[in-house]
């Protein structure tokens, strides 16, 4: 079999087009743990290297540090840290939005991650770096196991 190697992109023959892609996205076997907890408890689940005294949330199978398999899962708090934050005014076809979110990295107590997630219950023109804040969830009949089942984090 020979392949033709084609330099010139005047030279392939192509046609302009759209193509409808259905695709499901997985959270993994870690983040599906994680988001079932969620759902089903209304709490949160990190998961911890030994070795390498790393606490991953959201957590994952294995150290991406030391490729050990992870399985000391164990509860965290709902409560965390903002790390920073942004309020946004469009959506991501450039429309602006009903009404600005603000969204803000979230340092989960007693883990070395966090969450991306909203900030509610707040004027954005009051929230700092620093302060604290805690995971409201969704009621149990609202959730559907995604990370939206945290409605968005408040001020502690
Ligand atoms: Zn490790």
């Amino acid at each position: 079999m020979s392949f033709e190697k084609i330099r010139d992109p005047r030279r392939i023959r192509h046609w302009k087009g759209d193509m409808e892609v259905d695709y499901i996205y997985t959270a993994g076997v870690a983040g599906e743990k994680f988001l079932a907890t969620i759902r089903d408890k209304g709490k949160l689940l990190a998961v911890r290297c030994g070795k390498c005294k790393i606490t991953y949330l959201p957590p994952r199978i294995y150290c991406e540090r030391c490729q050990s398999s992870l399985d000391d899962w164990f509860e965290v708090p709902k409560t965390g840290t903002i790390q920073t934050f942004t309020t946004v005014h469009m959506d991501n076809n450039g429309e602006p939005l009903p009404k600005p979110i603000t969204l803000a990295f979230i340092r989960i107590d007693n883990t070395d991650g966090g969450l991306v997630h909203e900030i509610g219950g707040v004027k954005p023109e009051a929230l700092r770096i620093g302060m604290r804040v805690e995971a409201v969830f969704q009621s149990k009949s609202k959730r559907t196991g995604a990370l939206t089942d945290i409605k968005h984090f408040k001020p502690v």
